[in-house]
């Protein structure tokens, strides 16, 4: 009842939607069950409407960034699962860059670089958008967005408007308050330096290189499984234990790179979890560490 209303509230307001997406098609794992309504946000008010309207039928929701981070359930997501991809306007303004939630990460580099500014190089090449970037305090090459972030715009669960500054976003390794529900984040702004143009690029395309030739690109992934262990490098650990190439179904931990557990034959999100947990177990056994996932489980169980 409340879904066929929450459809009639979407046609009247003229919200563009899909019924029954399949979330394969939105994540980079290409990994997951339907979703049972997917919409496309275009400004923060549609977002704002949307999300009054999803409280007051009490329908849960998702945000979905670029999927690059997610390992998505066979069965799906239930309700909406609500995509900023839409909101991508990047704007310059002397050392700051202002970027929509749903900007694409390359582009707005590809815009700093474009006009002379230093600071994002290390993020060309991570697949995200920019509200998901901040969401994990993306980082790579020593570099990661809590030091190039001023302050960033969100709304919250409710429809608030809110503004949030550096100090307060609690940014850690591949974490931040917004991990904390509440707050989705609709535009940041990032604190740039002037630059050369030519060496800008040369690191962009120096770091594209390394990734290119590490990274195991050519199959869907949702890049390292595992966060770093204190003291350790989780690839290095799995490897040691020779689970590189050890397959559950269509998941396997990557001959190229065994952080990366890939996609190589259309594998189910329960053989990813069963892979997980397989390498999880073995290495807990062997070296006395638990890799904790980066990548992050969504949908129904
Ligand atoms: C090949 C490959 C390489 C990668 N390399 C790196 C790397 O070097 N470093 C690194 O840190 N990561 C890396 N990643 C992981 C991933 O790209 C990053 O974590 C990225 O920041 C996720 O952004 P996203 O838009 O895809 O978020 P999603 O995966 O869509 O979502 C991740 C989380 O963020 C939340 N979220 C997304 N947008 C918003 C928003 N606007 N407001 C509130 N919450 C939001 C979602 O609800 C979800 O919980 C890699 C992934 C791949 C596939």
């Amino acid at each position: 009842m409340a879904y066929s209303d929450f459809e009639n509230f979407l046609n009247s307001k003229k919200i563009e939607y899909k019924l029954n997406e399949p979330l394969k098609k939105h994540t980079s794992f290409k990994i997951g069950g339907n979703a049972d309504y997917f919409v496309s946000v275009k400004s923060t008010d549609e977002l704002i409407l949307i999300l009054k309207e999803l409280n007051e039928k009490q329908i849960p929701f998702f945000i979905i960034g670029k999927g690059s981070n997610l390992l998505v359930s066979d069965k799906g997501i239930e309700g909406v699962v609500i995509s900023l991809a839409k909101m991508d306007e990047i704007t310059v303004n002397g050392d700051i860059l202002k970027a929509d939630a749903g900007a694409n990460l390359a582009g707005v580099c590809l815009k700093a670089q474009y006009f002379g500014l230093s600071g994002l190089e290390f993020a060309y090449g991570i697949p995200g958008s920019v509200g998901g970037a901040l969401f994990m305090n993306a980082g790579a090459y020593g570099g990661e967005m809590s030091q190039v972030v001023v302050s960033a715009e969100y709304v919250t669960f409710s429809g608030e408007l809110g503004i949030i500054n550096l100090s307060d976003m609690k940014l850690g390794y591949r974490t931040s308050i917004f991990k904390e529900g509440e707050k989705i984040i609709t535009s940041v702004s990032f604190g740039l330096k002037k630059g050369n143009k030519a060496e800008i690029l040369a690191l962009m395309e120096d770091f594209l290189g390394r990734r290119k030739a590490k990274q195991p690109l050519e199959y869907p992934s949702a890049g390292s499984t595992f966060k770093r262990p204190e003291g350790y490098f989780a690839g290095a650990l799995i490897e040691k234990n020779n689970l590189k190439g050890k397959s559950v179904g269509g998941a396997m931990v990557s001959e190229k790179h065994a952080g990366f557990i890939i996609n190589f034959d259309n594998a189910t999100s329960q053989d990813v979890r069963k892979l997980i947990s397989d390498v999880q177990k073995t290495v807990l056994e062997a070296d006395g560490v638990l890799l904790e996932t980066e990548v992050i489980f969504v949908g129904k169980e």
